[in-house]
């Protein structure tokens, strides 16, 4: 990892390409020896502009796969109790091997009880409090998606990061959080600091990183001056920036300052083509996984 004036650029959509090709694969082979096809449902509340289109990506990506997608849609208007019975049957519908809600959940619903009545076995978002546990003790489990697209693209880039300082930014339990526990196990080693806001000088730590993963969601949260010179940059950002010159009015940056962090960096995530990619793939990796476990009558596994 040294310096060389401009870094790699990390191909998530290379990478997500090839998995999604090995999980066709697998999905294939599973229906073919067990007649089992993989099934996830997905339930959309409300009409929120990105939700929609996070779900129809998601269902396209199923189909592509081979996996069937089962989709649940509720007004915003909806009554809690009508959500958490369509999850009960889910849970209890031995074809729907994965549960999706997609969040956030309109105003009034409480994200916490719903995630929690999703049967942890076909958590494949790694969401519950059952997974997050399991996870954090070492247990078999369905990883969050985020994360676990976060600890295959490091790998993909040929960075060995035992033994590395990685300096993550943001604390949030769908991405900082877990993928703080993923980077420090044992067996991925490495040594871990998690900064937020309550951090008096991120840059003080990102200066010792060999890796960076920044999840803050503000656009030019880490910039080249902070880094360390061949360090590895995973920006998981998501900012709509106004941009007039675009035909939707916006461009989506990350929360690294790309071109400044390129200067320095020895390998960089792009945005959009990086993280992204991923996050949906490992939704489907985890199905097929439930899935395998279900027609061998077994748990859920990694
Ligand atoms: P979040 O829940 O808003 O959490 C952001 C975290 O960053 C918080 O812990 C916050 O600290 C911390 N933070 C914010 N500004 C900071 C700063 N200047 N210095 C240090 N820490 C700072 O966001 P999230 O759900 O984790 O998502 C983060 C970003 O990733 C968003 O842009 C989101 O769109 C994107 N994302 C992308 C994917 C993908 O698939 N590519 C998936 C999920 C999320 P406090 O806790 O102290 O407030």
């Amino acid at each position: 990892m040294t310096g060389s004036g401009m870094a790699k650029v990390i191909d998530g959509k290379m990478l997500a390409a090839r998995l999604r090709g090995e999980i066709a694969d697998g999905v294939a082979a599973l229906k073919a020896e067990s007649g089992v096809t993989p099934a996830l449902a997905v339930i959309l509340v409300g009409e929120n502009p990105a939700s929609v289109s996070y779900v129809t990506a998601k269902e396209r990506a199923c189909a592509e796969a081979g996996i069937a997608s089962r989709e649940i849609r509720l007004p915003a208007s909806a009554a809690e109790e009508e959500l958490l019975s369509h999850i009960a049957a889910l849970n209890a519908d031995p074809a729907i091997h994965g549960i999706l809600v997609q969040l956030p959940l309109p105003k009034g619903f409480d994200e916490k009880k719903v995630i929690d009545a999703i049967s942890p076995e076909k958590d494949v978002d790694g969401f519950t409090p059952v997974n997050v546990g399991r996870m954090l003790i070492g247990e078999r489990c369905f990883l969050p998606c985020t994360p676990h697209g976060i600890i295959k693209l490091i790998e993909f880039a040929g960075v060995d990061v035992r033994g590395r300082h990685a300096v993550v930014i943001g604390r949030s339990n769908i991405v900082g959080k877990p993928v703080a526990a993923l980077l420090s196990r044992k067996g991925t080693d490495a040594t871990v600091t998690l900064c937020h806001t309550g951090t008096p000088d991120v840059a003080s730590f990102t200066r010792q990183a060999d890796v960076v993963v920044v999840a803050a969601g503000r656009p030019g949260t880490l910039t080249g001056d902070m880094l360390k010179p061949g360090a590895v940059v995973i920006d998981v950002g998501v900012n709509r920036i106004p941009d007039a010159t675009r035909p939707k009015g916006f461009r989506l940056v990350g929360d690294a300052d790309f071109d400044s962090c390129a200067a320095v960096a020895s390998a960089i995530t792009p945005v959009p083509g990086g993280v992204g990619p991923m996050t949906i793939t490992m939704l489907l990796w985890n199905t097929l996984e439930s899935a395998r476990a279900a027609a061998l009558g077994a748990g859920a596994s990694e």
